[in-house]
């Protein structure tokens, strides 16, 4: 069983333009076309049995919308959105749990808000309190390479703020923080927190499965980040490493399967 935990679709009417301009702004290569008709094709084509499509609310308006069109199915489970600038946040949190759904996704980066900031910090606590998982981007945007949103440093100050509160409870995208590989070898190997694949295996393949094994196969999350990463070739990455059947049974879904509490 393969689950990927991190992947983007966008709806049909909007998906070609939406992927052709973050392709622009990004510099990055999509490999599928963003629909989700296609992702599921891709996911048979690669033996993927379940993917964590994880939606982005960039304005505070669109929270609640996109969390009424998403409609989990056995081969998809959606992420909640939800803005750091919605003051209703629990009320979204309480609305995302009672539809079964418990994880949301953050993107300090296109929310325009600090991982450290105030209106970040009280949505990863309330949703840790109603036992739902915070996935974040983390390290930099390819975007916006200038003002990373989600540094380690950030990302350890947030954890001693909230101390004992959302242990296990957060997920950091990209190994802990998209091309900073050293700068999460050096601070953040350890913490109480998950980490995903998206995006940086195929970037540095080496310094990956360094992060890996000093993190613990029990903390990582096989993940992609389809469109923009290619799911058999990820697949292929982490069959390469120099990892036990368990410890890559881990990363495949073990892991993913205990935070999405599904019963295998
Ligand atoms: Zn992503």
């Amino acid at each position: 069983m393969i689950i990927d935990f991190h992947t983007h679709t966008f709806p049909d009417a909007i998906a070609d333009k939406a992927v052709s301009n973050l392709a622009k702004m990004g510099n990055v290569t999509p490999f599928n076309t963003g629909k989700l008709d296609d992702l599921v094709k891709e996911m048979d084509e690669s033996g993927i049995d379940i993917s964590v499509i994880l939606p982005v609310a960039t304005k505070p308006t669109q929270s609640e919308s996109i969390n009424e069109k998403s409609k989990n199915t056995d081969k998809i489970i959606y992420a909640g959105a939800i803005h750091p600038d919605n003051e209703n946040y629990e009320e979204i949190l309480d609305n995302i749990k009672a539809k079964g759904m418990n994880v949301i996704k953050l993107h300090p980066d296109y929310q325009g808000t600090y991982f450290n900031d105030p209106k970040i910090v009280r949505i990863i606590k309330a949703a840790a309190e109603r036992d739902i998982l915070t996935v974040t981007h983390a390290g930099i945007d390819v975007a916006y390479r200038n003002d990373v949103h989600c540094t380690p440093d950030m990302i350890l100050e947030v954890l001693d703020e909230l101390k004992g509160l959302i242990e296990d409870k957060l997920v950091l995208a990209h190994l802990g923080g998209y091309e900073l590989e050293d700068e999460v070898l050096e601070k953040l190997i350890g913490l109480p927190v998950y980490m995903d694949t998206a995006a940086v295996l195929p970037l540095y393949p080496e310094k990956a499965e360094e992060i890996i094994k000093a993190h613990g196969p029990s903390k990582i999350l096989f993940a992609t980040d389809s469109p923009w990463g290619k799911q058999t070739e990820f697949i292929k990455l982490i069959n390469q490493m120099n990892l036990t059947k368990e410890e890559k049974d881990l990363i495949f879904y073990k892991n993913a399967l205990r935070l999405l509490k599904i019963d295998n």
